[in-house]
């Protein structure tokens, strides 16, 4: 009898979370395994975010990022449909405050309108007030598709159906050496062996180490950009309905520091993004001598840094200065106070840069005949998860 397929999944992030059950869902008698560090599944980038759905406003139209997004806000809606996760389409402003940001607002309607994104519409101040009433705006784009959801409760739900489909999630499992002979893979941790035919690397802030121990020579280097939030004292939720966001700089990957109404109740303000000093580094404090090592080693970062020398130091000070981080969200909404504001959590996101110091822009996957690896899959990949994980399903089973 012919012995059916088998995966090692590196990583159990909502991507590879996401890769399981849709490898499982396509075949069900092939065997995944997946390989996840920590004591549970999902406790990095993918529930260290801000909790949002998006619905592909941003992305160049025919990117990877663009039509995944479009596709996996569909995907992850259903899945919290079916599931009874709690999500909400709750709708987006991107705002204006100044006309040198039309042209740029005008850019992100067009590239909307071209990824299909649904009553996507420009919008004066009188409407801009009737949806949030404290914001000061001369414009913005009303993005009614985009949600919160609880993303938490995603990692749980997927990680559970993969087991009652017969694939194996194991956490404490930390993949420290990888061999590829005979058409085969073979992994070790520290306790246990795991062979597999196929391999897909899915481990975010480690994903160019992972990539490394498969043999790859690392073409892109994750760096690691913290993202700080506050949250807003139950007194100010009220200046907030759903979610604010600004114009965003189209040189840097970030969307600028923004208002997100969460799911569980309550309001977020942020991510500011601060080079962090560790690649899992949730505080300032946190060092990690061999992932700076390895950022001030690498010729990109300095490349990076010559070309955004203004915008680091300013993420910089804002991250030290409550009343910096306060002055950019109050360019949004001006009545938001230092003293409405109490620090919430952080996240790290995994971002790939190049060699020239440009950072990857688009999700990065690289394919081999048994492997693939995930490079970069930053914002929206949260929202993009069951989408990826369906590419990478048609990749390697059809
Ligand atoms: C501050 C912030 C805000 C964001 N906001 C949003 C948002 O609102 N909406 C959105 O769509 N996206 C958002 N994102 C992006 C989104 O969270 C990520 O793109 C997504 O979670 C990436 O998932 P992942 O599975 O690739 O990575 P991760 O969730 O980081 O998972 C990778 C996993 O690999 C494991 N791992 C690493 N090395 C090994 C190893 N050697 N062996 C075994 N396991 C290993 C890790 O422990 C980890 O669990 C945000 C990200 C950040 C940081």
């Amino acid at each position: 009898m012919k012995r059916s397929k088998s995966f090692l999944i590196i990583g159990g992030g909502l991507v590879g979370l996401a890769t399981a059950y849709r490898i499982l869902e396509r075949q069900p008698t092939v065997k995944v395994t997946l390989l996840e560090k920590e004591s549970a599944t999902g406790m990095h980038q993918s529930t260290h975010n801000s909790g949002v759905l998006h619905a592909g406003l941003y992305y160049a139209p025919g990117s990877a990022k663009a039509k995944l997004a479009v596709a996996g806000i569909k995907q992850m809606t259903q899945f919290c449909r079916s599931e009874n996760i709690p999500h909400e389409i709750c709708g987006k402003l991107v705002v204006a405050v100044t006309s040198d940001e039309l042209p740029r607002l005008d850019e992100l309607l067009r590239r909307g309108a071209a990824n299909g994104l649904q009553g996507l519409r420009k919008i004066g101040k009188d409407d801009i007030r009737k949806i949030e009433p404290h914001v000061n705006a001369i414009a913005a784009a009303h993005v009614p598709e985009e949600g919160i959801v609880d993303y938490r409760q995603v990692c749980d739900r997927l990680e559970t159906i993969i087991q009652e489909r017969g694939g194996r999630v194991e956490t404490g499992a930390e993949l420290i050496n990888l061999r590829g002979t005979n058409g085969q893979w073979l992994a070790r941790t520290a306790t246990a062996e795991f062979t597999a035919d196929y391999l897909i690397n899915c481990a975010g802030l480690q994903c160019d180490r992972v990539a490394e121990l498969a043999g790859e020579k690392r073409d892109v280097k994750i760096v690691p950009f913290r993202g700080e939030y506050y949250q807003l004292t139950p007194a100010a939720q009220h200046l907030v309905k759903n979610l604010i966001y600004p114009v965003p700089n189209p040189q840097f990957p970030f969307l600028g520091v923004h208002f997100t109404r969460m799911i569980q109740g309550g309001v977020e303000a942020g991510p500011n993004a601060v080079l962090a000093f560790a690649r899992e580094g949730y505080r300032l404090t946190d060092i990690d001598i061999k992932d700076l090592a390895d950022v001030f080693s690498f010729p990109g970062f300095w490349r990076f840094l010559g070309k955004f020398p203004g915008m680091a130091l300013s993420e910089f000070v804002q991250s030290l200065s409550k009343d910096r981080f306060c002055k950019a969200l109050q360019r949004l909404v001006p009545d938001i106070r230092a003293q409405d504001l109490v620090p919430g959590h952080s996240g790290v996101r995994a971002q790939a840069m190049k060699n020239s110091g440009e950072l990857v822009n688009d999700f990065h996957l690289l394919h081999r005949d048994n492997a693939i690896h995930v490079l970069n899959a930053p914002s929206p990949a949260a929202t993009a998860s069951l989408a990826i994980g369906e590419f990478i399903t048609n990749q390697i089973l059809f």
